[in-house]
C-alpha cells in the first residue's frame, strides 16, 4: 500500500486539513512528521512563549492522530534531509503539506519541492491557513493592496470560502510503530527558566483547546464584540490568536461557525459586531498579503523615510528594560507589558498604547517592541506583528498617522474607566480611587499617603513627560518630513 508523508508545520489539527486529506486520498496510508528545524526561519525562528505553546500543541496532535491508530513521527535536522530519509525508510510516493507565507519558509518550501519532484516524487501544497492567499487578491490594475479597506472589499466581492472538510479516514503504514521518532519534550522547547505557569494557566493549546474557546466566544462574546472588543478588563475578544496561528482550527472553520450564527438573526448591533470580527480576521489576512508582497516587512520600514528617523539613544538599554518589565510609571502601559509577561497575550487595544508609547513618547525603534513581543506572545505571528508595529509606527501599510500619538491616561479613562484592568495588573495602584489610577502623579499626597503608595518607591514615577516628550516626537517627525 502506498505511503503518503503529510508534513506538518503550523498546522496543528485533523479537521479542515487540506493536505492531510490529500495524503489519505484514494485510502493511501499516512505518515504525519514534525520536523524541528528552527534555523530554517532564518532570524525568525520562535520565541520562548511560541515555543511554549508548540510542545504542548505537539503532544495535543500526538494523541488526536493517536486516537486515529497513527503515530506522530517527531525528527530534528534539515527539512530535505530529513524528509528524504524517511521517503527511504518507507518508500513514501507522496508528500503533502499546507502552505506557509513566512519568506524564508517560502524560499525554503519552493526549493524542497522542486528537489523531491526532481527524485520523482508526487509533491503538493495546500492552502490551510487562508481565507485568500496573498496572491489571489489584486487591485483593478494587478498589483497589491497598501491599504485595508479596499483590500477586504475585494474579499468579500468574492464567494464565501468553501465548507470546511471534515476529518478523512486515517491509515498507518504498515510497519509504522517500528519508525523512530523523538518526543515532544526531546525538542527542549520549555523554557530552561520556568516563567510558564501563567501561560498554562491562560490556554489550553492544541485543537480541542481552540474549539473550547471559539464555543465560549460565539454564545457569550460574538453579539458583543462592537463596543466590547475595546475594553481590556472585559473578556470581549475571541483570543483566538495563537490557535489559529499555529494552525490549531482554520480561518474557514471559524467564518462558517459565524455564518452559521448570522443565519439565526440577530438585531442590528449583533450583525455589525459579527461583520467587525470577520474584518479583524480580514486584517490577518492584509497581514499575510502585505508581507507576501514585501518581505523585507518585518525588518524595514514600507515607507522608506523611517529609515532615517532620529530615534533616541538607550546605550545601556535601561529604557527599553523599564517598557519591557512593566514600570515606565505610566499605569496603562505598565499594566499591558505585566499581562503579556504573565498570560503571553496582551488586548489589543493596549498593543497599541503601548506600541505607541515605546515608539512615539520613548523614542525607541520599533523593531526593538517587535522582537520582545515576537518572544514573549503565544501568538507571535511574523505578518501581524509586522502590521502591528508598523501600523504602531506610523510607517507601515494603512498605518496610524505619526502624528496620532496616543495618550495613555485618556486611552485608560476611556477604555478602562472602572480602572480594574490596572488593578488587576498593578494591585500596587489598587487601593487608590479610580480616577487616580489612570494618573497617580496627578493625585494628590494625601489621597496617595492613605493608599499606602509612595512614587518612586511602590510604583515608579513617570519615566517620561508625556507632553514633553510627545512634542520631541512631532519634532523627530517634522525632521524626515524634509528628507
Ligand atoms: C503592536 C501590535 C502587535 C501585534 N502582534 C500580533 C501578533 O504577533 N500576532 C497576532 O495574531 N496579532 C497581533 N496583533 C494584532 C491583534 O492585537 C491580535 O490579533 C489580537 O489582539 C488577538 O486577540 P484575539 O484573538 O482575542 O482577537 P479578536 O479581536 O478576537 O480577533 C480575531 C482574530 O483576528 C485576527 N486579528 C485581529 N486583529 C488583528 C490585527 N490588527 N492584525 C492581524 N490580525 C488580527 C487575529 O487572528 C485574531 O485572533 C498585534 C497588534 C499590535 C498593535
Amino acid at each position: 500500500m502506498a505511503v503518503s508523508i503529510y508534513w506538518i508545520r503550523r498546522d496543528l489539527r485533523l479537521a479542515d486539513n487540506p493536505a492531510l486529506t490529500a495524503a489519505a486520498d484514494n485510502g493511501q496510508s499516512v505518515l504525519p512528521v514534525y520536523i524541528h528545524a528552527p534555523d530554517e526561519a532564518g532570524a525568525w525562528a520562535n520565541g520562548e512563549a511560541s515555543n511554549w505553546w508548540l510542545h504542548h500543541s505537539l503532544s495535543a496532535l500526538a494523541q488526536s492522530l493517536a486516537d486515529h491508530g497513527l503515530p506522530l513521527v517527531i525528527r530534528r535536522g534539515e527539512s530535505l534531509a530529513t524528509l528524504d530519509a524517511l521517503i527511504e525508510e518507507t518508500g513514501a510516493t507522496a508528500v503533502h503539506w499546507n502552505r506557509l507565507y513566512d519568506p524564508a519558509l517560502i524560499r525554503r518550501d519552493k526549493a524542497i519541492k522542486a528537489q523531491l519532484k526532481h527524485r520523482g516524487l508526487a509533491v503538493h501544497s495546500h492552502n490551510a491557513a487562508l481565507l485568500h492567499e496573498p496572491w489571489t487578491i489584486q487591485t483593478g490594475t494587478g498589483g497589491d493592496y497598501k491599504a485595508f479597506t479596499p483590500f477586504w472589499r475585494a474579499c468579500r466581492k468574492l464567494a464565501d470560502p468553501e465548507p470546511p472538510l471534515p476529518v478523512p479516514a486515517l491509515k498507518a503504514p504498515e510497519h509504522a510503530g517500528t519508525i523512530s521518532s523523538l518526543k515532544p519534550e526531546d525538542l527542549g522547547l520549555l523554557p530552561r527558566i520556568r516563567w510558564d505557569a501563567g501561560l498554562a494557566a491562560n490556554w489550553q493549546p492544541g485543537e480541542a483547546g481552540a474549539w473550547q474557546r471559539l464555543g465560549d466566544f460565539l454564545p457569550k462574546t460574538l453579539g458583543a464584540y462592537e463596543p466590547g472588543r475595546d475594553f481590556p478588563a472585559e473578556p470581549g475578544t475571541s483570543r483566538l490568536s495563537p490557535h489559529l496561528h499555529f494552525g490549531e482550527i482554520s480561518p474557514r472553520q471559524i467564518w462558517q461557525a459565524v455564518q452559521q450564527q448570522l443565519a439565526q438573526g440577530g438585531d442590528e448591533a449583533t450583525t455589525t459586531s459579527i461583520e467587525t470580527f470577520l474584518s479583524e480576521i480580514g486584517w490577518r489576512e492584509f497581514a499575510h498579503h502585505v508581507l507576501y508582497h514585501h518581505p523585507d516587512f518585518p525588518d524595514a520600514p514600507l515607507n522608506p523615510r523611517f529609515a532615517d528617523f532620529p530615534w533616541q539613544e538607550d546605550a545601556d538599554g535601561q529604557l527599553l528594560a523599564a517598557w519591557q518589565q512593566g514600570r515606565t510609571g505610566i499605569p496603562l502601559v505598565d499594566a499591558g507589558m505585566r499581562e503579556l509577561y504573565a498570560t503571553g497575550w496582551m488586548h489589543n487595544r493596549v498593543r497599541m498604547v503601548v506600541g505607541s508609547f515605546l515608539v512615539k513618547n520613548l523614542r525607541l525603534p520599533w523593531q526593538a517592541g517587535e522582537a520582545w513581543f515576537w518572544d514573549t506572545l503565544v501568538d507571535a505571528d511574523l505578518a501581524a506583528n509586522s502590521l502591528g508595529w508598523q501600523w504602531v509606527a506610523g510607517s507601515g501599510a494603512d498605518a496610524a498617522p505619526y502624528f496620532r500619538i496616543f495618550n495613555p491616561v485618556r486611552q485608560s479613562e476611556r477604555f478602562d474607566p472602572e480602572g480594574e484592568y490596572i488593578a488587576r495588573w498593578v494591585p500596587e495602584l489598587a487601593g487608590l480611587a479610580v480616577k487616580h489610577r489612570h494618573a497617580p502623579w496627578e493625585a494628590p499626597a494625601s489621597v496617595l499617603a492613605d493608599a499606602g503608595v509612595t512614587l518612586g518607591i511602590d510604583y515608579p514615577h513617570p519615566m517620561v513627560d508625556l507632553k514633553a516628550s510627545r512634542q520631541a516626537a512631532l519634532a523627530a517627525f517634522e525632521q524626515i518630513k524634509k528628507t
